[in-house]
């Protein structure tokens, strides 16, 4: 009998464990459904997602079917109009997610088979010798990697894909600024693949500097499903015997980068309420200001911190930032604005192309200082100092602040230091950092009495 495949958080064809066990069974149904419960997130990553489902369309012989409406009444419709005998998934680990899964599991009359997870390991599987999960990333990483994953999943060779079944349009694309060219499943292959011909080998070096084009740019392919980590993990360790020591260094450091992908996925699996709330209670108490005039000028880019501000026009865009940009707006918010981390994350997660509740919530929680490795929290970032340090031409200041483009070299950081720095329409500091610094961490002295 037929087999459907709901894709979700796979939106590929390749190393697909799900799509295999369907196509293994039978003639596969593709479909993809438009739940208003989970899409409806920012423009950039509505734009992003209809990018690889029209992909995915073209890879499925146009077999994908879209439709709209709860999970559990479209995909018992279907299963009735095909006479599927099976609707194949792979596993969710977000508790939204899980959640919807049980009850579309309730509402079918044939089987919901789970093959595989959006991870090379599993959320959940990987844990102390005492069965509890890690807390900390090193250790988690090395049983991670002890554990080890399995080889890609092959496709079989022929998928007999059940064609002509009547859907909607794929979800119409918002008009976005946003470079998405890489969030189909060719394109983030195509990127890979350039990237570990030659910039992965200075990943170590590079990747902490947005002005230059050192990191792989996969989160949105990653975010979306539309390659799978183990595919990635593969390759490093196929290349890694014909490199360089210091290249080796890089790809150690990208499988790093991977496995706190991986961890922050399980923290989520174990502590689903760490989405939206403290992880730890290290700063319980803790006196937070409501977001007010100083949050949107934070969420408008205009704080009058040219790395912060930088920082905020490439996100809302692009629907991408940085990682390094990413810790330091984000300790802008919550220890020179001392706003909650929470209201941060939200604005992220509904700004981002590659918006992941795991990832994004547990970043910010790192940084704020209630997370796992809490970076301790008085350790504030100092906004001027890091662009200095990271961005040391100002180059990445000036592509995203055009009203500091009349400031050459590193100067762009620091333009009230300038005569006419801020003549161009560029704001004042809305704020004296040294000041908030000082105010963090006396708030903090009193949360730790
Ligand atoms: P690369 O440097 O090429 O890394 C490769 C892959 O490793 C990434 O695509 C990502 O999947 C993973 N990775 C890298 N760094 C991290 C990290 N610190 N934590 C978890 N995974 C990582 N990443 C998201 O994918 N979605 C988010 O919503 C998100 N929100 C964040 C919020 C904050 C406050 C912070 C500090 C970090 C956040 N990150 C998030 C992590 C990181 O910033 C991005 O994964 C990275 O910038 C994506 O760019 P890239 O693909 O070029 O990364």
């Amino acid at each position: 009998g037929a087999q459907i495949v709901w894709f979700r958080r796979d939106l590929r064809v390749r190393d697909h464990p799900a799509l295999v066990a369907a196509a293994t069974a039978g003639e596969v149904l593709p479909v993809f459904i438009v739940d208003p419960a989970f899409v409806g997130a920012g423009t950039a990553r509505a734009a992003a997602l209809r990018t690889a489902l029209a992909a995915l369309s073209t890879a499925t012989e146009d077999a994908l079917v879209v439709r709209e409406g709860a999970p559990e009444q479209v995909l018992r419709e279907l299963v009735d109009e095909v006479g599927a005998d099976a609707v194949h998934i792979s596993g969710e680990s977000t508790p939204g997610g899980r959640r919807r899964d049980a009850r579309v599991e309730q509402a079918l009359d044939v089987p919901l088979v789970a093959t595989g997870t959006p991870y090379a390991v599993s959320p959940g599987r990987v844990r102390k010798a005492d069965g509890s999960p890690f807390r900390v990333f090193t250790p988690f990483s090395r049983a991670w990697l002890a554990h080890g994953w399995r080889a890609p999943a092959e496709l079989p060779d022929a998928v007999r894909w059940l064609r002509g079944i009547e859907g909607e349009p794929l979800p119409a694309v918002p008009e976005t600024e946003a470079e998405l060219s890489w969030a189909a499943e060719d394109t983030a292959l195509e990127r890979w693949a350039a990237f570990l011909d030659g910039p992965i080998d200075d990943y170590d070096e590079h990747r902490d500097r947005p002005d230059l084009d050192g990191t792989s740019r996969l989160s949105i392919a990653l975010k979306l499903g539309t390659v799978h980590p183990r595919t990635l993990l593969a390759d490093l360790d196929r290349i890694a015997p014909r490199r360089s020591k210091a290249a080796q260094r890089s790809l150690k450091r990208f499988q790093a980068e991977i496995a706190w992908r991986e961890f922050y996925a399980d923290v989520l699996w174990h502590h689903p309420r760490s989405a939206w709330r403290d992880f730890g209670d290290q700063l319980r108490g803790m006196a937070y200001d409501e977001p007010g005039e100083g949050f949107e000028a934070w969420c408008e880019g205009r704080t009058g911190f040219p790395f912060v501000d930088a920082g905020m026009r490439q996100l809302s865009s692009q629907g991408w930032m940085h990682n390094r940009v990413r810790m330091v707006t984000a300790s802008f918010l919550t220890k020179d604005l001392h706003v909650w981390w929470v209201h941060g994350a939200r604005f992220f997660q509904e700004q981002l192309a590659d918006g992941d509740l795991a990832s994004n919530s547990h970043g910010w929680q790192w940084t704020a200082g209630t997370g796992t490795d809490a970076a301790p929290y008085f350790r504030v970032f100092n906004p001027v100092v890091q662009g200095q340090r990271y961005d040391p031409d100002g180059e990445y200041v000036r592509r995203w602040v055009p009203e500091l483009r009349h400031i050459a070299g590193a100067a762009v950081h620091e333009p009230w230091k300038v005569a006419d720095g801020c003549a161009q329409g560029y704001p004042e500091r809305i704020l004296d950092h040294a000041v908030e610094r000082q105010e963090a961490l006396d708030r903090l002295a009193a949360v730790k009495g």
